[in-house]
Formats: C-alpha cells, structure tokens, sequence
C-alpha cells in the first residue's frame, strides 16, 4: 500500500512509524525544510531555541512507554523545572508536581529517526488533491495525486493522510464529502518572542504560568536541558533568553503587528510580571498563524472517509498538545491499514 502523507510533525512522525512496520510505502510531503511541525527549535548561536512547545506530558499509557524509549536513545529529558504563577500581579511558586519533557538538544529531535529511509519530500507546500477513480472487477478504487506550490505533481497513493492545521486542510479538500466535519477554528494564533537580555535579571525562577495580562506563558531558555550550545558551555555569563508566549486573543487582535512593537510589548510584560526593568539586548518574533487548540470546541476525533480513502489528524483531533497528536496520527494510521485489510492486502 502506498500512502501520502502532508505535513512532518509529531502526528505524522507516529503513523509513519505504525506504516512502515506493516510494510507500507511512505511518502511525506512537507512545506518546511525539515521535520518537526509546531515542535520545531531554531538553532542559534546560543544553542536551540523552542518558540513552539515549550514541553510535553505523557499520560496515556502507550505514549508514556514511547517517551521512556526516546529517553533511553537519549532524544528526550525531563526538563526539571518549578513552574511559578502569576496571578492577580502576585507571583508564586506553583506546587504542581507534573513531569514535563523536552527533546534534547531540539524539541523535535525525537522525530529525525521517525523520518529516516522514508520519502521525505521537505519545501514541498502541497497546494493540490485529486482523488482520480477508476472501476476495476465491479469495486471502486480511486488513486490520489498531490500537487506542490512549484507545480510538481506526484501520483499512484492508495490512500492520503493530512496532517496540516484543519483550516489548511479545509481548503486543500474544498468540495469533499468530509469538508463538513473538518473544524473550521480548532487551532487559534499565538505570538512567541524570544527575548535576549543584555543584563542579567539575576532572577532563578525556570517557567511562569501567566494568569492575568497580554501573556501566557515565560520561560527561561537555558534552564531546559541540553539547550545551551557547546561553544557557549564554559561561559558564566551567556546571555539570558527568555521566551515569552502571548495569549490566543492578545495575538488574535495583534495578528498584524510588527516585530517592533511586539517586541517592546512582550520586554514590558516581562518587566511587568518579574517586578524589575529588563534590558533587551535582541528580540526575535514568530508568528504562529494556528498553535494551539480552541477549549471552547469539543474535539472531533481523528477524521476519515473510507471511499476516499482519505484520513485527517492532528492533536486538535484529540484536543490539542504533543501528546494527543502521537496518539491521533498513530489511529489515523491504523485506520488507513483498515483499507488494506479489507482489499485483502492486494494494494
Ligand atoms: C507556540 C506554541 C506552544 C505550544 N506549547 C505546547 C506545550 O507546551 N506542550 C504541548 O504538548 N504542546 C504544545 N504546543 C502544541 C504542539 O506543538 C502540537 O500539539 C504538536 O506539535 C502538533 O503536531 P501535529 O503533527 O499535529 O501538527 P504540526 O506540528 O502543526 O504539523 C503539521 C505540519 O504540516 C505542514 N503543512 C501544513 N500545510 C502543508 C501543506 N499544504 N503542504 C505541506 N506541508 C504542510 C506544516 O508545516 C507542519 O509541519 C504548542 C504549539 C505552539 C505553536
């Protein structure tokens, strides 16, 4: 069976991984210059920076097993951190005792392997489906082929898997039967500045869960294990970096801001929420057009049609965070192989 995959994030790391154990052939698809999703780290003279997930948490019994794997391979720490709230301007040291991992010395580091011997085609934007059919022996068998922005097209998939942000996905599958289950705002805009200090706050506090005010979240960058890059190592004072997460809304209405003025922005809330003046020595902006998901939505479960051959997950699938989007790409994979089981592995 030949399957195409879009998108090389976490749900798609995990059913390529269920896939190529049941033999199928893979090909993924990908706009970004390599794996890794809303996981991905920037590499920077400091070491690697995570404007993404910040961490990830293991629940459900299977992930918890797959994380203590990527643990012993070395790909995965637990980032021994504090958190500490701030709430009604008071600041405090949280006693929640959650186990928080990070990948190590990326945040998607674990997802390289996963990709390995797989036909990964990278800046490749997907731009176009066709679902072609044709009647063999009496049953309907349809093939898909996929379209790049750069007007290449590739052919001869069994079945297709999206694991983009279902607004994109919304538009790639215009006219299609599943349209009407795909969420139309499951994934809300989050604006992420990396925030370099030319002083030192001396402040020693790893992670700040932000309840009131323009942001949610701040973190310390070289307090997550193997961040810091070798050449920066020995060296006492290396500069802090403190990366700072606005709030969906607070980025839903700043969408268009510039760089400038969000920068300036998130040094006063970091000012603001540490109780003394930050002197920012560089700033860097990201803006994430679909981060994480909507609470308000119930979540819709992994999507598939079985006569388009055709599958959509994701972790806004199962609510959101990293977590849920391993487990929702390995059901999704699952329910593909359900396909070829049912044509008797003859595809
Ligand atoms: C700012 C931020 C903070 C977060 N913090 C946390 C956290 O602390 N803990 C946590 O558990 N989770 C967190 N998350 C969520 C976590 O990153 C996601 O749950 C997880 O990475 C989603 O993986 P995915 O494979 O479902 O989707 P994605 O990682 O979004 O993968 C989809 C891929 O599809 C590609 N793509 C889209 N359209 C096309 C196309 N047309 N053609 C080709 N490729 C395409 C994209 O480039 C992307 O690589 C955060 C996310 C963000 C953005």
């Amino acid at each position: 069976m030949n399957i195409a995959i879009i998108g090389a994030g976490m749900s798609a790391a995990a059913a390529v991984t269920v896939l190529k154990q049941q033999g199928c052939q893979v090909s993924v698809f990908e706009k970004s210059r390599g794996p890794g999703g809303r996981m991905s780290s920037k590499r920077a003279l400091a070491g690697s920076l995570d404007l993404g997930a910040q961490y990830f948490t293991a629940r459900h019994d299977d992930f918890v097993a797959q994380v203590e794997s990527w643990r012993k391979q070395g790909l995965v720490q637990i980032w021994p951190m504090q958190p500490w709230v701030f709430e009604n301007s008071v600041l405090s040291r949280s006693d929640d005792q959650q186990v928080r991992y990070v990948g190590t010395s990326t945040m998607h580091q674990m997802l390289v392997p996963l990709f390995e011997g797989v036909d990964c085609h990278y800046q490749c934007k997907i731009n176009e489906l066709s679902f072609i059919t044709s009647n063999v022996s009496s049953h309907s068998h349809g093939q898909w082929q996929l379209c790049s922005e750069q007007g290449e097209c590739y052919g001869g998939f069994d079945a297709l898997l999206l694991t983009s942000p279902p607004q994109q996905s919304r538009q790639l599958l215009t006219g299609a039967p599943i349209l009407s289950q795909i969420p139309t705002d499951a994934l809300l805009p989050c604006w992420a500045v990396l925030l370099e200090l030319a002083t030192p706050t001396g402040v020693k506090m790893d992670a700040i869960f932000v309840k009131d005010g323009s942001a949610g979240w701040i973190a310390r960058q070289s307090t997550k294990p193997g961040r810091q890059s070798a050449r920066l190592r020995d060296v006492a004072d290396a500069p802090e970096q403190w990366v700072l997460h606005f709030t969906a809304d607070f980025s839903a209405r700043e969408l268009e801001a510039s760089a400038e003025r969000l920068s300036e922005l998130a040094a006063a809330e970091l000012s603001r929420v540490l109780g003394r003046t930050v002197d920012v020595a560089a700033a860097l902006c990201h803006r994430w057009l679909y981060a994480s998901y909507n609470p308000a939505l119930a979540p819709c479960g992994v999507l598939f049609d079985r006569k388009m051959q055709l599958a959509l997950a994701g972790d806004w699938a199962l609510g959101g965070r990293v977590e849920n989007a391993w487990l929702a790409g390995k059901m999704a994979a699952e329910k593909l192989l359900e396909l070829r089981d049912q044509s008797g592995g003859a595809r």
